[in-house]
């Protein structure tokens, strides 16, 4: 039978990790190939293209590795893959995911996964994981659907998908609309059609910077005064409840919105910000009447990762219609 093409990248995480002595913490040292090795069944599917572009914790996952990784992907599309697979750590997972889904202009699926016990755990779970993803990766059902995360027998989509716990098996959440799909005996069962999406181009430009900063309880305002001067080229604010911030980081904010752009997210983790609910020094009304965007739906690293791309591809004029598709 002439099996079709999938084309994985092991990227490291936990799903990579195992002690290098008995006792010792986990680190990322297994393979793409090695990985691979634990889930036979894969290669009744497709003929697998396996790499290794790098083995690294997820939180030292910078963009312009990212870039490689996609042109990688990229390539690898254009060669006849059905749809591409990358393992990575699950810690910044909702990140990678954003970042990608504004670039993945392809009908074949991107499919994101990674593991939440090390390979060395009783009832690790990278190996379930790695077929699901390959499973959801190679149907039919998932061309069109851009770039989505597949753990713990689920399908979440990139834009929504959060980690909002730091050790269990079911970290992965998408809040408000709850996953896209589930893994039924083998089979992905979407339980709702893919979404429409802006795409964006690869970013010329790399070298910006775009800071996140989580307003606090009785907060001052050192560092957020400093930004502009730092040379941030834009701000996230993870603010309070519908999006706000206090009198001082308001006045702060003002200043900074006339040199870069600011987006005010909220803090929640879970739901929208407001525009026309609360019209006190700090609230959402305000904010905007200084100059500052609201987030919509999107958490504050999504919100980031948006800005980022948009400085780089020169389109932060579409900043607004970016946010109002959340
Ligand atoms: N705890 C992480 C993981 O799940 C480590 C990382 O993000 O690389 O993979």
């Amino acid at each position: 039978m002439d099996l079709p093409t999938l084309a994985i990248a092991a990227l490291g995480g936990t799903v990579s990790m195992q002690p290098r002595n008995f006792g010792e913490g986990v680190i990322p040292t297994i393979s793409g190939d090695t990985l691979l090795d634990a889930v036979p069944e894969l290669k009744t599917l497709a003929r697998i293209n396996v790499e290794t572009p790098g083995l690294h914790p997820s939180a030292s996952l910078s963009f312009d590795f990212l870039l490689r990784v996609l042109c990688w992907a990229n390539d690898q599309v254009e060669n006849g893959a059905t749809a591409v697979v990358i393992t990575q750590g699950t810690d910044t997972l909702e990140e990678t995911a954003a970042f990608f889904h504004h670039l993945w202009s392809h009908e074949a699926p991107l499919i994101l996964t990674g593991a939440m016990r090390s390979a060395n755990q009783a009832g690790a779970d990278g190996p379930a994981n790695l077929l699901d993803a390959c499973r959801v990766a190679l149907s039919q059902s998932s061309r069109c659907r851009g770039v989505q995360v597949v753990i713990n027998g689920q399908v979440h989509h990139a834009s929504v998908v959060r980690k909002s716990d730091s050790l269990a098996l079911h970290a992965f959440t998408s809040p408000m609309v709850g996953p896209t799909g589930i893994l039924l005996e083998g089979q992905v069962r979407y339980f709702h059609g893919p979404i429409k999406r802006q795409l964006l181009p690869l970013p010329q430009q790399t070298t910006q910077q775009v800071a996140l900063l989580e307003s606090t309880l009785s907060a001052d305002t050192l560092v957020l005064e400093k930004i502009v001067e730092l040379g941030y080229d834009g701000l996230v604010i993870a603010g309070f409840g519908a999006g706000h911030v206090s009198e001082h980081w308001a006045e702060a904010i003002a200043k900074i919105a006339t040199k870069i752009p600011v987006i005010i997210a909220t803090r929640t983790g879970s739901g929208p910000t407001a525009q026309a609910s609360y019209g006190f020094i700090g609230s959402e009304m305000d904010l905007i009447r200084r100059g500052a965007l609201m987030a919509g739906f999107l958490c504050p690293r999504k919100a980031r990762i948006l800005l980022w791309l948009l400085i780089g591809c020169q389109r932060l004029e579409e900043l607004q219609s970016f946010l109002d598709e959340g």
